[in-house]
C-alpha cells in the first residue's frame, strides 16, 4: 500500500526518538512492501523559532492531507518564560482539535523482563494490559477562562455527544480485547461526572451489552491503579483525570520512554506520539528511550493504515529486544546502556514477518 505520513520531530529529544520510530516504518516497507511517503515539518518551539508560529499553515496544511501523523514532543525552557506570548502547546492543543481526535488512547503493558525494574513491585505489576481512552479535546482545558489579580476560573463542560464518541472508542476496544470496561468520575461532586456516568451507562446497555462496565470515582481510581493494576482492561476517563492518571499507570510499565499512544477521531486519521515530553535534561545525548515512539508507529500502522501484522511485527521486535536485554539508560538498573540510535537499529533489524 502507499500512505503519507507527516513526520513532526518537534523540540529536545523529539527528533532523535522520532528517527528511530521512522526507521523502524522504513524497515516495514522495505519487508513488506509499502510505501510510506515521509514529511517532515516544523512543530512546537522549534516552529516558533523559523516561523513564528507552533504550528505554521504549511505544517497543519501536511497533517491535515496526511494518514497519519507521527510526533516526537513539544516545548522546552527555551519557550516556558510565564510571558512568552507563543508557546509550543498552544500548538499542540490547536493540532489536536484541528485534526478532530477525540479520544486518546494509551496503553500500558509490563513487559516480563521489565517487572522487577519498576518502582512497584513485580508481583504487582506482572501481568498489567491496560488500554486508557482519555477524552482529549473538551472538558476543563477547553472551557472559557477567566483571570484577575485575585481570582480565576477554568470551566468545565461537556456534551452527551462528546462522551457518547469517546464511550463508542472505548466499547469497541473492550470488545477487542477482553469485555471489560472501568469509567471514572468524580460523580460524588462533579455534573459534568453525573452526565458523564449517565451516558456511559446508557451507550454500553445499548450498543455494547457484552461488556462488562463498572464505574470508580477518580480519587479510588488513583489508589486502585497501583494497588491492583491488573483488575483493569479499558478504562475511559475525561480530559484531566485521563491526563493525571495515565502518567501514574505509565509508570507501572517502568518509564515514561516506554509507552506510546494513538489520537484517534472518526475518521482513520489518527495522532500518534510518545507520552513522554521533550526531556530537556537528557535532550542531545543520544540516550533517550525510542520505544515509545516505535511502538507509536505500530499504533499507527494498525489504527490509521490498517496494517494489524505490520503492527504486531514491531510489538514483536521490540519485546524480543527487551527479552534478550537491550536497554537504554532509564531502564539500565546498573547493566550497560545503549544508545538511542543503538536501540533503534536493534529492534529494526528484529522486524520479520513471521
Ligand atoms: P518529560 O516527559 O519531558 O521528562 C520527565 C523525565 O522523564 C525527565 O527526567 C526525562 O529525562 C525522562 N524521560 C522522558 N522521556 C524519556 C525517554 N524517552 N527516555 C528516557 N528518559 C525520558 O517531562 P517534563 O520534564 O515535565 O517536560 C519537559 C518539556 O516537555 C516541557 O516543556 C513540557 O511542556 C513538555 N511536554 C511535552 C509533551 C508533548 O509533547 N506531548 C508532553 C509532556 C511534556
Amino acid at each position: 500500500m502507499m500512505a503519507n505520513i507527516t513526520v513532526l520531530g518537534g523540540d529536545g529529544i523529539g527528533p532523535e526518538v522520532t528517527r528511530e520510530g521512522v526507521r523502524a516504518l522504513q524497515e516495514v516497507g522495505r519487508l513488506f512492501g509499502h510505501e510510506f511517503v515521509l514529511t517532515e515539518c516544523d512543530f512546537g518551539g522549534i516552529a516558533i523559532d523559523n516561523h513564528n508560529d507552533p504550528l505554521p499553515a504549511t505544517t497543519l496544511a501536511s497533517c491535515l492531507a496526511a494518514d497519519a501523523i507521527l510526533l516526537g514532543a513539544i516545548g522546552g525552557p527555551k519557550w516556558s518564560a510565564p510571558d512568552a506570548k507563543l508557546r509550543p502547546e498552544t500548538g499542540l492543543l490547536r493540532l489536536r482539535r484541528e485534526l478532530g481526535v477525540y479520544a486518546n488512547l494509551r496503553p500500558v503493558a509490563v513487559h516480563p523482563a521489565l517487572a522487577d525494574s519498576t518502582t512497584l513491585k513485580a508481583e504487582v505489576v506482572r501481568g498489567v494490559d491496560l488500554v486508557f481512552v482519555r477524552e482529549l479535546t473538551g472538558g476543563i482545558y477547553f472551557g472559557a477562562k477567566t483571570r484577575d489579580a485575585d481570582s480565576a476560573s477554568d470551566l468545565c463542560s461537556y456534551s452527551a455527544a462528546e462522551v457518547e464518541r469517546v464511550t463508542r472508542v472505548a466499547g469497541r476496544l473492550a470488545q477487542a480485547r477482553r469485555r471489560k470496561l472501568t469509567s471514572i468520575d468524580k460523580s460524588n461532586v462533579l455534573e459534568t461526572s453525573r452526565l458523564w456516568r449517565e451516558v456511559v451507562t446508557r451507550v454500553m446497555k445499548s450498543e455494547f451489552p457484552d461488556v462488562a462496565v463498572e464505574h470508580i470515582l477518580v480519587d479510588a481510581a488513583a489508589m486502585h491503579l497501583i494497588r491492583r493494576p491488573t483488575d483493569f482492561d479499558v478504562i475511559v476517563t475525561e480530559n484531566m483525570f485521563g491526563d493525571i492518571l495515565t502518567d501514574e499507570a505509565s509508570m507501572l510499565a517502568g518509564s515514561l520512554g516506554l509507552s506510546p499512544s494513538a489520537s484517534l477521531g472518526d475518521g482513520k486519521r489518527g495522532l500518534y506520539e510518545p507520552i513522554h515530553g521533550s526531556a530537556p535534561d537528557i535532550a542531545g545525548k543520544g540516550i533517550a528511550n525510542p520505544v515509545g515512539t516505535i511502538l507509536s508507529a505500530a499504533l499507527l500502522l494498525r489504527h490509521s493504515l490498517g496494517l494489524a501484522v505490520e503492527a504486531a511485527a514491531i510489538e514483536r521486535a521490540v519485546a524480543t529486544a527487551l527479552d534478550r536485554g537491550l536497554r537504554t539508560a532509564d531502564i539500565a538498573a546498573g547493566g550497560r546502556p545503549v544508545s538511542t540510535a543503538e536501540a533503534g537499529a536493534a529492534i529494526a533489524a528484529l522486524i520479520t514477518k513471521v
